[in-house]
């Protein structure tokens, strides 16, 4: 069950290499089977976090030859601060955090996590140390209980109880003709997007590592879904270092920092203020956001 819960975190990126069903269990375990791209260096220490900030320096990548994804990309994340991510799509931003989690190496320069190269340290523990909220939540064939316990799987009842509670998820567990015992995925209740993005932040809260990534879901969820997500992340990123992948600004505004990429390059970084202010790709997006949402948002 450890094995099968240490990738779980990363599958939300590595799903969209499958086509067809997320939930596919098979699918699921010939992928966990495949031979990493990147592997740790032989004998790496484990990761002693010393603190945990995250900073990109000059870093360049490309998947294939003669088509480079990101350019020089450089930012920081201190300890406790929350960066946002924001940019066109195909822009580059999840491929950062397939970084991050060194799914692969950058070409050119350095990812540092507690001021480590990220490449110096044994993978596992690099891992453990990121809880991620992924866009696509795969729930298993189990109950919301023991979906919530791969989080960290030896956690006790009242942990995981404690952590769904967190998660804004007990509206729903009253709901349900089983509380949390009732069974949940491909052939037990469907959950829908939002709520199964909440199961993941359960997780996440259960799993308590100090950096935390959050993607966006991009399919729109309703107001009160995306309201309760925003509400728990809110209260799981104060103790965190947190990195968002965002597609709606309701999600970026009380960023520490918002990194603007495109087509692979930082072409602005600064709090949601200075951003508008500068009049850039930042203000345009916002504007555009604003003309064709029907959030009520307020900066
Ligand atoms: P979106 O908002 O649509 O999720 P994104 O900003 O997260 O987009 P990425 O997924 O990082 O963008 O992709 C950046 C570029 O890298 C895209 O052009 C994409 O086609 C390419 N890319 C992504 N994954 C791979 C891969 N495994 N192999 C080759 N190219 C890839």
């Amino acid at each position: 069950m450890i094995q099968l819960f240490m990738p779980l975190g990363f599958l939300g990126f590595v799903y969209r290499e499958i086509k067809g069903s997320m939930a596919n269990i098979e699918k699921m375990f010939e992928l966990l089977a495949q031979q990493p791209k990147v592997l740790s260096p032989p004998g790496a220490p484990a990761l002693q976090l010393r603190n945990s900030k995250v900073e990109f320096r000059n870093v360049s990548f490309s998947y294939q030859a003669q088509r480079t994804i990101l350019h020089n990309v450089s930012f920081s994340i201190e300890p406790g601060q929350k960066l946002a991510v924001v940019g066109a799509s195909g822009a580059g931003k999840s491929t950062l955090v397939k970084l991050l989690f060194r799914f692969y190496d950058c070409d050119s320069g350095q990812i540092l996590v507690g001021s480590e190269d990220i490449r110096d340290v044994d993978q596992a523990s690099l891992r453990k140390q990121i809880g991620i909220v992924p866009q696509d939540t795969v729930l298993f064939n189990d109950s919301l209980l023991e979906n919530v316990r791969y989080g960290r799987v030896d956690a006790s009842d009242e942990e995981v109880t404690e952590a769904i509670r967190l998660a804004h998820l007990e509206a729903l567990v009253a709901q349900l003709p089983e509380g949390h015992h009732t069974m949940v995925g491909e052939r037990g209740l469907k959950l829908s997007g939002g709520e199964k993005q909440r199961v993941s932040i359960a997780r996440t809260i259960l799993k308590a590592a100090p950096i935390l990534v959050f993607d966006e879901a991009t399919s729109s969820l309703d107001s009160k879904s995306e309201q309760a997500i925003l509400q728990a992340l809110r209260e799981i990123a104060r103790e965190h270092t947190s990195l968002v992948i965002a597609h709606r600004l309701s999600t970026v505004i009380d960023a520490d920092k918002i990194l603007v990429l495109h087509q692979g390059r930082v072409v602005e970084q600064g709090s949601h203020d200075e951003l508008l202010s500068q009049q850039g790709h930042y203000a345009t997006l916002w504007q555009v956001q604003q003309q064709h949402s029907n959030e009520s948002v307020t900066p």
